[in-house]
């Protein structure tokens, strides 16, 4: 009886120990799933929230296979949502942000923070979520099923677009900031996405992102919150007016060089051009993308222009990731090909509609002729007939 007792306590105490090890190790995987989502209220995201256009249908989750977030939706019910895997993708240029215009405010490149406030919340609306370059580059799409991706782009390391602010002996992201509001819509909207690459100046020095916190610190704050950073060169070169290898390779190597310095490991693999400008001396263009300057070699996998059209995604037969095309934000003055301009024609015939899955490439019949299978990179490239999917 007792030696009974003590077995059935022994599988009470087994049985107990075996589900507590099974939740410990649910939560440890929901961690790792959620990384590199950095803040803390970050939730999964809510399936109610979706654009309409791809609510309607359940999801039909893809075995096996961990995913990036839990935010991932994949469908395969393609003739119902159309997704098109060769469409493009907006690069969205940004500048200066401000509080509020004052009269002596450039027209084109600076806007407040109450307008990207509220143009956060029309791309989120209008069916867009945010990618990192890295992703654009390597054409890992991993928004919802029935969405469109977009990259944001910050040039010049202006204080506006992000600095840091001591509170309670503690750094964080100043709220009026372009990263300040974005984390905070990024709160009520986690599905949008946190992520955006900064092209920077190293000659600037700490005029960089300027605010409280040495060079170093903004840098891992922006790296640890999923942004990027990409060379803007070393000296804000106009490359139209230089005609010298040495000059090309100095402003490279130099940038990268000064880089690896401030914050050790920080390899820029993407080139913003000032001026949207490159050599007229087109021998000298290829050294934009590598080169080795002093022993310093550096590569830039995507080189970014400045207009005037969203980008063929890298897959794409028309895709040069020597000069990709860039929408510039709306300033305090719309005008033709800003991204106010583009909005009401980035349509879903023209655009970039994701299949929720970054290891398949999903096109229509008709669009399967654009997609370059030599950069598929073991992606599973599927063509689905749309034509009879309409009638
Ligand atoms: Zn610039």
């Amino acid at each position: 009886m007792k030696r009974r007792k003590n077995k059935s306590l022994l599988a009470v105490f087994v049985i107990s120990i075996l589900i507590i090890a099974a939740v410990v190790v649910a939560l440890h995987r929901k961690n790792e799933k959620n990384n590199p989502v950095p803040t803390d209220s970050y939730t999964p995201i809510p399936t109610g929230t979706e654009p309409a256009q791809s609510s309607a249908a359940p999801s039909t989750a893809a075995p096996e296979e961990p995913k990036p977030t839990d935010s991932l939706e994949i469908r395969t019910d393609y003739e119902d949502f159309l997704p098109n895997e060769a469409g493009e993708i907006p690069i969205i240029m940004f500048h200066r942000f401000i509080e509020a215009y004052e009269p002596n405010t450039d027209k084109e490149y600076t806007t407040t923070f109450e307008e990207f406030r509220a143009l956060l919340q029309t791309l989120y609306d209008q069916g867009f979520r945010l990618i990192s370059m890295q992703d654009f580059i390597d054409c890992n799409i991993s928004v919802p099923a029935g969405t469109m991706p977009m990259v944001f782009t910050f040039d010049d390391g202006s204080s506006g677009q992000f600095n840091l602010i001591e509170e309670d002996g503690q750094y964080k992201a100043n709220p009026k900031s372009a990263v300040g509001v974005m984390m905070e819509f990024h709160e009520k909207h986690p599905d949008f996405g946190l992520k955006g690459i900064f092209y920077i100046n190293m000659d600037i020095g700490d005029n960089t992102f300027k605010g409280q916190g040495a060079l170093k610190e903004r840098f891992e704050f922006l790296e640890n919150l999923g942004f990027e950073l990409g060379s803007h060169t070393w000296g804000h070169v106009d490359y139209s007016e230089i005609h010298s290898k040495d000059k090309v390779l100095e402003s490279l190597g130099k940038n990268q060089e000064k880089a690896e310095e401030i914050l050790p490991g920080l390899r820029f693999y993407s080139l913003a051009l000032p001026y949207g400008s490159r050599p007229s001396d087109e021998s000298l263009r290829p050294i934009l993308q590598k080169g080795n300057y002093n022993g310093m070699e550096y590569y830039h996998e995507s080189i970014m222009a400045v207009g005037a059209a969203p980008s063929a995604p890298s897959i794409s037969m028309n895709y040069d990731s020597l000069y990709v095309r860039r929408i510039r934000a709306q300033g305090r003055v719309a005008v033709d090909a800003d991204l106010t301009w583009w909005l009401p024609k980035m349509t879903a015939e023209r655009m970039f509609i994701s299949d929720g899955d970054p290891q398949t490439i999903v096109v229509p019949l008709d669009k399967a002729e654009n997609i370059d299978e030599q950069k598929l990179n073991g992606k599973k490239f599927i063509s689905y007939d749309n034509k009879s999917a309409k009638e």
